[in-house]
């Protein structure tokens, strides 16, 4: 695509980072037949090839409008264009440069500036977040019912096995997250207690927190930045330790995580630790695979699960087969899941920033993956966990939890 960038961004880094994924777009529109938001508003431009159109433009001097920014917004990140892509575009990046400029160009209502910054003040903090889940817990009968769908529940804890004690043959590092550690501390037991059954001892140290990936996707890129150097700092001692891989079981956080080398590539304190940190991160899907053999599952016929990939497994961080490998492994039957590629909607704050399209995904993606009838919905990822369970009667899980039952033969678990 041959691309004229205005006078005016010729000295900014970022636009000529920009200049050159839009260089390797030809243009041939493939990506836009995987694009969930083109599928359901039939409009170019909620497709990436449109959006990319209007990046390019804007970029080359046209002006911006709210509506500009208002088919950026409608863009979940989910990077299914990303694999469908036949020339490698690096779209995502592409996004989140071009709504950087696009946002502080048009600017938001005082509403969604109010609506972002409480997302941002209130998620990245368990605390926090933790007393704001509690309060809409106790006052959701009082909500009209718009709101009160939005208030996600405080799960009943899961009965967990005591761990084992164990002289620990190799250690790694495990990230316990904001929204999961409040949301679903259960998978981080159930990671911890398949690990302890393999002899390795898990270091999660309470300093590191966010990922940093809510405050990258509002466009508060210093405060995500910082965020990532706060958990870089918490695990550098243990990583000079000999710790040999950062563990994140939230499959968004992941992805992130796997990304601080190229984020933080320009500061000079940090660039190089970030990078060594993005190269030990891994989904415990990609380190248990290698140990599959080793892992203690009793045998037994566990029952049918509906596995759901999100996106920051599959298009993100391009994980393919092995969750459903490990699941089979431990006696578990799946079922098919069509359209397995699209995004559930959950995307992160896009659930709250918009929750029509999020809804009609949510409902979409339930229906494919209730058609098998499944005893469980699974998946890797705490933000598609508590946005499908809110539309089904299904109970739905981390898949480490079932891995973590199948030590010990109890899937009725995971309908606590
Ligand atoms: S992003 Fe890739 S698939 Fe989409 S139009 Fe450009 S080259 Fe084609
Ligand atoms: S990231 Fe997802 S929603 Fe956004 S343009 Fe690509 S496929 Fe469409």
């Amino acid at each position: 695509m041959q691309t004229h960038i205005a006078p005016r961004f010729q000295n900014d880094p970022s636009v000529t980072e920009a200049d050159a994924i839009l260089r390797s777009c030809v243009h041939c529109g493939f990506c836009t037949a995987t694009c969930p938001t083109y599928q359901i508003l039939g409009d170019e431009l909620d497709g990436p090839r449109g959006r990319i159109y209007l990046i390019k433009e804007f970029l080359a001097g046209a002006p911006a409008t709210e509506h500009t920014l208002e088919h950026l917004d409608r863009c979940l990140t989910c990077r299914a264009c990303e694999t469908t892509c036949p020339s490698g575009v690096r779209y995502a990046r592409l996004a989140e440069i071009g709504r950087a400029h696009i946002e502080a160009e048009v600017g938001r209502s005082t509403l969604e500036r109010l609506k972002r910054r409480l997302l941002r003040a209130i998620v990245p903090h368990p605390e926090r977040f933790h007393l704001l889940v509690r309060l809409g817990d106790i006052f959701k009968p009082l909500l009209p019912d718009a709101l009160a769908r939005m208030v996600p529940t405080l799960p009943k804890p899961r009965l967990k096995a005591p761990r084992a004690t164990f002289h620990a043959t190799h250690r790694v590092i495990a990230l316990a997250g904001c929204v999961q550690s409040v949301m679903t501390p259960s998978t981080g037991v159930a990671l911890e207690q398949i690990l302890g059954s393999l002899g390795v001892a898990v270091d999660v140290p309470a300093s590191a927190g966010c990922c940093g990936a809510l405050s990258l996707h509002l466009n508060a890129h210093n405060e995500a930045h910082n965020y990532m150097r706060r958990n870089i700092d918490a695990w550098w001692p243990l990583i000079e330790a000999g710790a040999e891989a950062i563990l994140v079981s939230a499959s968004g956080c992941g992805s992130m995580v796997k990304e601080y080398g190229e984020a933080l590539q320009n500061d000079p304190h940090y660039a190089e630790k970030a990078a060594r940190v993005a190269a030990l991160a891994c989904d415990p899907s990609e380190w248990l695979l290698e140990r599959a053999g080793e892992i203690p599952f009793v045998a037994a016929n566990r029952g049918t699960v509906a596995f759901h990939a999100p996106c920051s497994l599959q298009h993100a961080q391009r994980l393919q087969g092995r969750v459903e490998t490990l699941l089979q492994q431990a006696g578990y039957q799946l079922t098919n899941v069509r359209d397995s590629h699209l995004c559930c909607g959950s995307a992160g704050s896009y659930s709250i920033l918009q929750p029509t399209l999020s809804q009609q995904l949510r409902n979409q993606k339930l229906e494919a993956l209730q058609a098998g009838q499944p005893d469980c919905i699974a998946t890797a990822n705490v933000g598609c966990q508590i946005h499908l369970q809110s539309g089904s009667e299904t109970p739905v899980c981390h898949w480490l939890d079932l891995c973590a039952d199948a030590l010990a033969p109890l899937l009725e678990d995971c309908s606590d």
